[in-house]
């Protein structure tokens, strides 16, 4: 049966309809939420509405989210219209069925909601495409204006005064609105005011409270990463996952009682990874810890979104590895409602996935010992942490452990037999009858079972007054018998002294006489409370009557909290306070008298202990991660340290960051994959501004030219940033026919020319790469030769592939600055290991012996003088020095300088000659005749001296009047058109413009 909010104890959800199956069937028949989206408008007299029976019928939560509209409508109306929008949501309300919690709007705080908005997202920070277009700001005040409103309307509808009105989530990480008293534009502050807005003295305005959260990427720990965000200003707010934490910190201390709900939560700005990464389950898993530990529940989280939606990339139909992952969490039965009663097997069910986490947890624990010693040798850090963490693990989780398993045995011996129905009754005098009365006097006579409390007396006498003593005071005072069905000495001692069914005249309230059983400690608590001993056996008298009678502990009163008296004494409730101590007691032997109690509160230490596991997996997972790291470094530098012993040497990967899903792409067309193998790579200029983006040129690709994709594999930025853009293996569209089968196209943006399109003069640094550029594209061109075997003169530029029909990468690639050559001897330099970092390297290096003191090569130094004076190298003595040169050249035989040291030269990728004749006349004669060849080395080309000013040679035939328009340009960065999937859609909203529109904007990434 529906309950009555048509809402779910689980915390699991999807967004939008279609998913629901998944939520069905697999532990109970229904385990979650569905959220739906509405687009109502804003006109009054627009009576229509939505059925949501189906899903609520099946047992399934319901939210419904309603907006006025999408893109440039505004998911709320101009401010002027949110009267007209609060009748139009109550109109939508009452004509709907099966559902009775709403959001009001959406992301209030992101342009892309606000009413009139048109933005570009293309560029960094997004801005409006003109100043009309900014749209209306939905600042806190409007929203709390708006908000007001609807839930008013909503609320004074029949049958929805109890709905729950949800204030909308704002987007996380969005920094785009900005107000005084919010200078920096922080989503957090937003929804603080949001609140605050709500909140009067006398009532909060609110009914719960809808929250946004993402990770930015799909690995599973970033759901309990604590990194925060490195921007001035940001620097509390965290970067992933637990951005729901910053929200939850800023509700006011009023609305912690409302329930709260995550409605959208995915993988970031990529679309969801289509594998069972455990992501999902994580998630969940840390919103049930959020639950167990935090007073204010967090009521659903809900993945954003189940269909997929052309132009959205966040769908989750199909990807069956994100599917298997949500199933494996539902698996867990995660609740937010703990109220109702616990699955009949609850208890040993939970202790058996203790011991099962605890026991998955020891090798863990021993193989991270095992790593001690030896990542302790690289950073001392790690031990200090391993030993907290054994310190945890092995003591304080094992005790735990030990002492809730010998409970649990103890009980599970004890269930079988029929639990004891009553606490035992303790030793007592029974004296009923026999004492003092007065004769042909009685009190009224009751049935047993009208008895329903309990109620203290103290007799303010002597501790030790016995009970005829005291029957025989009262007799006297003009009592038919003593007032009391039980007098406790201070020594203990219980005496019996009224039956039952006796209504003893024990207060001057009629009631109380009537239902109450009267319990007389002897003595005078004014100001003392009574001995222990005196307090045990009350307490056991008082637990035998609670249980006896089948009443509470809420149902023991002291005299005075019945009538104007003092009994039992100043102490009951001020001073010791003897009421509570009385009562714990009675709470302990009742609960040591029923397992069922006893279990509970077993339960709830279960609980506590198992967030104390999720804690140490926890720690354990991030120090498993240090490790792995440490390990992956010692591999690296072992791998190294075997690279410099054997002499080889390889080109270590370039950092790459990997944007190919995220990319735009065709609609219907795609890239085939190539059918040769790699053999080349083409180099490109972007021949566009120096600020433009590889999602611009993907963009253009895409809806100018029409191509499947970008069509570059590879751009670096100036910054020297390297992208991935396409997969190796597509056969994308950048050198033109045939070569694009067998090559690789690298783009670097800028334009390599001496003018702009519009035949402006470029400056000279723009008219060739800058100086990381060529780091990067240097270092990128060399790792994939190594990779994929390509030769040096594979390495073209585009117009190398097709003179006639480009320019590209400009026309600085082959005249003047010919950094063609310099790229490739850049790439050379990289294979020979080289890394190109630490400044221009010697070219050649006249390398002498020199073994110290007298002993150096002072016989070869005449014989030197004349190639020295003709070539001009750098002289030195030092082997080291040397591997600096890209060329060496050595003079003398291996006892000068020694085979080892020309061997190192060598395993560096130098290239060397020795100079070495039978004597110093025969060496002298080899050198002179390379100065008479001008050749440096035997077989050497002809040498040119460095210094000799170069002719300019002559530019090849360019066009100097008309600019030549290069047909694989991209025109000049202007404006850029708002990309037709993000478009304002007219005012009837579809299902197509239901789009999420991201990124957002990034104060990390902006000021990078
Ligand atoms: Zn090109």
């Amino acid at each position: 049966m529906p309950r009555p909010l048509n809402d779910s104890v689980y915390l699991y959800g999807l967004h939008d309809r279609g998913g629901e199956a998944t939520m069905q069937g697999l532990k109970t028949p229904t385990s979650g939420w569905v959220l739906a989206t509405e687009g109502v408008g804003s006109e009054r007299n627009n009576l229509s509405g939505a059925d949501y029976s189906d899903l609520a019928g099946r047992g399934l939560g319901v939210i419904v989210r309603l907006n006025a509209g999408y893109a440039g409508v505004g998911a709320l109306p101009y401010a002027t219209r949110y009267a007209d929008f609060a009748v139009r949501c109550a109109n939508f309300v009452q004509a709907s069925r099966g559902a009775h919690i709403w959001i009001v709007g959406n992301e209030p705080n992101h342009p892309i909601e606000w009413p009139g908005a048109q933005w570009n997202w293309d560029v960094s920070p997004p801005r409006p495409v003109t100043e009309a277009t900014r749209g209306e700001p939905i600042l806190p005040n409007r929203y709390v204006d708006c908000y007001r409103k609807v839930r008013n309307a909503i609320h004074a509808l029949p049958g929805h005064g109890d709905d729950q009105v949800l204030v909308a989530g704002p987007a996380p990480w969005n920094n785009l609105l900005r107000y005084p008293g919010n200078e920096t534009g922080d989503w957090v502050v937003y929804l603080r005011d949001v609140l605050t807005g709500l909140v009067g003295p006398d009532r909060v305005e609110c009914d719960g409270i809808a929250l946004h959260t993402y990770t930015h990427g799909a690995h599973p720990t970033l759901i309990t990463s604590a990194e925060k965000l490195t921007a001035a200003g940001f620097t509390g707010r965290h970067w992933h996952f637990r951005a729901y934490q910053d929200f939850m910190a800023v509700i006011p201390e009023k609305m912690q009682e409302l329930p709260v709900y995550i409605t959208e939560t995915d993988q970031g700005d990529i679309p969801w990874q289509n594998d069972k990464t455990g992501w999902v389950q994580a998630a969940y898993s840390e919103i049930d810890r959020w639950n167990k530990i935090q007073a204010q529940k967090i009521r659903c989280l809900i993945l954003y979104r189940w269909p997929q939606v052309p132009g959205d990339r966040w769908g989750i139909a199909g990807k069956e590895g994100v599917v298997e992952d949500f199933k494996h969490a539902i698996t867990h039965d995660y609740r937010w409602d703990f109220d109702g009663p616990p699955p009949p097997d609850g208890l040993l069910a939970r202790v058996e996935e203790l011991e099962r986490q605890t026991k998955s947890l020891l090798p863990a624990i021993q193989d991270t010992q095992a790593l001690d010693g030896e990542v302790t040798r690289l950073k001392g850090t790690v031990d200090a942490l391993a030993a907290a963490v054994r310190q945890l693990a092995v003591t304080d989780l094992a005790n735990a452990l030990a002492e809730l398993e010998a409970e649990v045995q103890r009980l599970k011996a004890e269930i079988p037999r029929p639990p004891e129905p009553e606490a035992p009754q303790p030793p007592m005098s029974d004296l009923r009858g026999q004492l003092p009365t007065i004769s042909g006097q009685s009190y009224p006579e009751r049935v047993e079972t009208a008895i329903r409390r309990v109620i203290v007396h103290h007799t303010v006498t002597r501790a030790d007054i016995t009970p005829q003593r005291l029957a025989q005071v009262q007799v006297n005072g003009g009592r038919p018998g003593i007032t009391y069905h039980f007098l406790i000495s201070g020594d203990g001692a219980i005496y019996w002294t009224q039956p039952f069914d006796s209504a003893v005249a024990q207060t001057f309230v009629p009631a109380a006489n009537a239902d109450g059983v009267a319990v007389a400690l002897a003595g005078n608590f004014t100001d003392a409370p009574p001995p222990p001993v005196q307090l045990d056996t009350a307490a056991a008298l008082i637990a035998w009557l609670v249980s006896r009678f089948k009443l509470s502990i809420a149902d023991v009163y002291g005299r005075c909290e019945l009538e104007n008296v003092a009994s039992p004494g100043k102490q009951w409730l001020a001073g010791a306070n003897f009421r509570a101590t009385l009562l714990e007691a009675v709470r302990d032997l009742l609960e040591a008298s029923d397992p069922l109690r006893l279990i509970e509160k077993l339960r709830r230490q279960v609980l506590g202990l198992q967030a104390q596991v999720a804690d140490l997996t926890d720690q354990v997972q991030t120090r498993d991660a240090t490790i792995a790291n440490q390990r992956a470094e010692i591999a690296d530098l072992l791998r190294k340290l075997q690279e410099c012993q054997s002499g080889q040497v390889i080109v270590t990967k370039p950092e790459i960051v990997d944007l190919v899903d995220s990319l735009e792409k065709h609609p219907t067309q795609t890239y085939p994959n190539r059918t040769k193998p790699i053999t080349r790579l083409v180099i490109h200029h972007a021949a566009s501004s120096n600020q433009t983006t590889v999602q611009t040129i993907a963009h253009y690709h895409v809806h100018t030219n029409g191509w499947a994709g970008i069509g570059y594999h590879y751009v670096v930025a100036q910054d020297g940033a390297i992208y991935q853009s396409q997969r190796d293996e597509t056969k994308s569209n950048h050198a033109g026919g045939e070569p694009n089968n067998f090559s690789l196209g690298i783009c670097l943006i800028g334009r390599f020319t001496k003018t702009n399109q519009d035949g402006s003069p470029r400056e000279p640094q723009d008219q060739v790469p800058t100086p990381a550029q060529m780091t990067s594209v240097s270092h990128l061109a060399a790792w994939l030769m190594q990779k994929y075997k390509i030769v040096i003169e594979e390495v073209m530029g585009h117009r190398d592939v097709w003179p006639k029909g480009t320019v590209c990468p400009g026309d600085q690639w082959l005249v003047d600055a010919t950094w063609k050559n310099t790229l490739r001897q850049r790439v050379k330099d990289r294979l020979a290991g080289h890394t190109g970092e630490g400044g221009p390297r010697m070219d050649h290096y006249l390398l002498l012996w020199d073994h110290g003191g007298e002993e150096w090569a002072r016989a070869d130094w005449p014989n030197v003088q004349k190639y020295i004076a003709h070539f001009r190298p750098t002289v030195g003595f030092a082997a080291g020095d040397a591997l600096a040169a890209r060329h060496v050249t050595i003079v003398g035989g291996d006892a000068g300088v020694t085979g080892v040291d020309e061997a190192r030269l060598r395993a560096a990728g130098i290239d060397v000659h020795r100079m070495a004749g039978a004597n110093e006349a025969e060496t002298r004669a080899m050198l002179d005749n390379l100065v008479a060849r001008n050749t440096l080395w035997p077989g050497a080309a002809p040498w040119q001296p460095r210094s000799a000013p170069v002719a300019s040679a002559p530019p090849p035939a360019e066009p100097a009047a008309a600019p030549f328009v290069d047909p694989w340009d991209m025109p000049a960065d202007g404006p850029v058109a708002i990309l037709p999937t993000r478009g304002v859609a007219p005012d009837a909203p579809s299902a197509a413009t239901r789009i999420k529109v991201r990124p957002y904007f990034d104060p990390v990434v902006s000021d990078k």
